[in-house]
């Protein structure tokens, strides 16, 4: 398989992308497919640690590119009050609203949530868990990561934290445009407050449902310069390798990293308040 000779790019989305397949392929946790479970727990054990960091936590959680998924929710809701998730893709706001709500179809999580709460030291607490997340999202909105005002005409308070799983590489064609969904998700933030990322590296495509999406081939120490010039200071960086090989993807590793965002120009240096 190779990837799509045009950037896939927001509108692709909208047109192709089936959210039910997607959870299908690749959040089943199912026995019978070890790279997927793999994929997944990776990213599960990241967000776990990440979200363990004593300075993550606070009032309000924006989860940029959210797609139909919560799974990047899980240890997150832990520790911030309120959150808000947002994504391009009318189909897949539609379908995390189901989960939401509980409505008869939606995605079952449960084995996903069960094994957080296992790496979090108590599987029983699955149920409680569950809840946490479906009454701590309050809003779930459109958004571009591509404008400069990624909420459009709706304004939304500056959070504490951001957090974005596998939506810039692909909603980014190179890396100006990466650099500028960076600097464009960074306006959400308050300055002193975080963003957690997680990506793919070195990857061109995935694909589920027949259907190919594109990837910006990203190293890790692209995606940190990508964010320090966005006005962040990175405090947690970490690649695991992904050694499964398959069809439907192209993955070399992952990278989970935290941020910090730095007090704005205006406030530095002006009136020797500042260490
Ligand atoms: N965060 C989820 C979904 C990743 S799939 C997960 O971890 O599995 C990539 C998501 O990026 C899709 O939901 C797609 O709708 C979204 N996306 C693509 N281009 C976008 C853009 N320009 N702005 C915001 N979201 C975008």
């Amino acid at each position: 398989m190779d990837a799509p000779a045009i950037f896939t790019e927001a509108d692709f989305y909208q047109q192709n992308f089936d959210p039910q397949a997607y959870l299908k392929e690749y959040y089943s946790m199912s026995d019978s497919r070890e790279g997927a479970n793999v994929f997944l727990t990776q990213n599960l054990k990241s967000l776990h640690k990440m979200f363990s960091l004593d300075e993550l936590r606070g009032g309000t959680l924006i989860d940029v590119g959210c797609g139909p998924t919560i799974y990047q929710l899980l240890s997150a809701c832990e520790r911030f009050q309120e959150i808000i998730a947002l994504d391009y893709t009318d189909q897949n706001r539609r379908e995390l609203e189901r989960w939401l709500r509980n409505e008869a179809g939606a995605f079952d999580w449960v084995p996903v949530v069960k094994y957080v709460c296992e790496l979090e030291g108590d599987r029983e607490k699955w149920a409680e868990k569950q809840e946490k997340v479906r009454k701590k999202v309050k809003q779930v909105l459109k958004c571009d990561v591509t404008r400069a005002n990624p909420t459009g005409a709706v304004s939304l308070p500056p959070a504490d934290c951001i957090v974005s799983t596998l939506c810039l590489e692909g909603a980014c064609k190179d890396l100006p445009t990466f650099h500028s969904a960076l600097r464009n998700i960074g306006t959400l933030v308050k300055p002193g407050g975080h963003l957690v990322l997680v990506t793919v590296l070195g990857e061109t495509y995935y694909a589920f449902n027949k259907q190919v999406f594109s990837c910006l081939r990203l190293e890790k120490h692209e995606v940190e310069a990508a964010v320090e010039a966005a006005g962040f200071e990175v405090t947690f960086s970490e690649a695991q390798p992904y050694t499964v090989s398959e069809e439907c993807m192209d993955c070399q590793g992952m990278l989970g990293l935290v941020a910090r965002r730095r007090p704005s120009v205006e406030c530095e240096g002006t009136g020797g308040e500042q260490p």
